[in-house]
This record gives C-alpha cells, sequence and structure tokens, in this order.
C-alpha cells in the first residue's frame, strides 16, 4: 500500500492530521496544526506523503548485491551486503543508505 501518513481535514480543509491507520480517516488521527490556507496545507501533506512514498521504494535489500562497494575506490567491485533494493541494476547495487536516502536525511529520520 501506498503511505500517506499525513491527511488534511476533512471539515475545514487546512487542518494536518497523522493518520493512526494508513487506508483511512480515523478519529483518532493525532492533530498536528492548522494552515493559514487550504493550499498551505495540501502542500505540507502532499511533501510530507511524498517523502514516504520514496522511503517505501528506496528500502535495504535483505539479500546482498554485487556492486562498487567504495566511492573512495573505484576499483572495489565486489559483494556488497547492505544495498538499497531500488538503486542500480541487478549488477551495479548501490550502498545502504543510497544517494536519495542520505539527501531525505539518512537512514532513520
Ligand atoms: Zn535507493
Amino acid at each position: 500500500m501506498t503511505p500517506a501518513p499525513w491527511r488534511v481535514g476533512r471539515k475545514l480543509g487546512r487542518t494536518l492530521y497523522e493518520r493512526k491507520y494508513t487506508d483511512q480517516p480515523s478519529d483518532e488521527d493525532r492533530f498536528l496544526g492548522i494552515m493559514d490556507t487550504r493550499e498551505d496545507a495540501k502542500r505540507v501533506v502532499g511533501a510530507v506523503n511524498a517523502v514516504a512514498r520514496i522511503r517505501q521504494i528506496h528500502q535495504p535489500d535483505p539479500n546482498p548485491r554485487s556492486g562498487w562497494n567504495s566511492d573512495d575506490d573505484p576499483s572495489e567491485y565486489g559483494t556488497i551486503e547492505r544495498a538499497c533494493r531500488e538503486c542500480g541494476a541487478t549488477d551495479m547495487a548501490v550502498p545502504w543508505p543510497c544517494p536519495t536516502i542520505r539527501a531525505l536525511g539518512g537512514d532513520d529520520a
């Protein structure tokens, strides 16, 4: 399922909520705040949910893969124990955390 951890409030359209359940709005969703306009609320929710979708795609592969091991020594081609399952072709794995996840602020943020 595509993650959408935040949503806009159903009545005002300017409130922000963190979903308790990912598939439907709930009275148990956590109120986060209110924006000046509906457009601002949609933009914030859209950005948060886009980051969540990117993080869902870029995950560590449970299996070792082959690729370039080191940015320092480009001749180091071999097994990468922890690689991104999305980045790179099957024979060119990218070490985890991949550049996309690093750009988003690490693998645990
Ligand atoms: Zn990646």
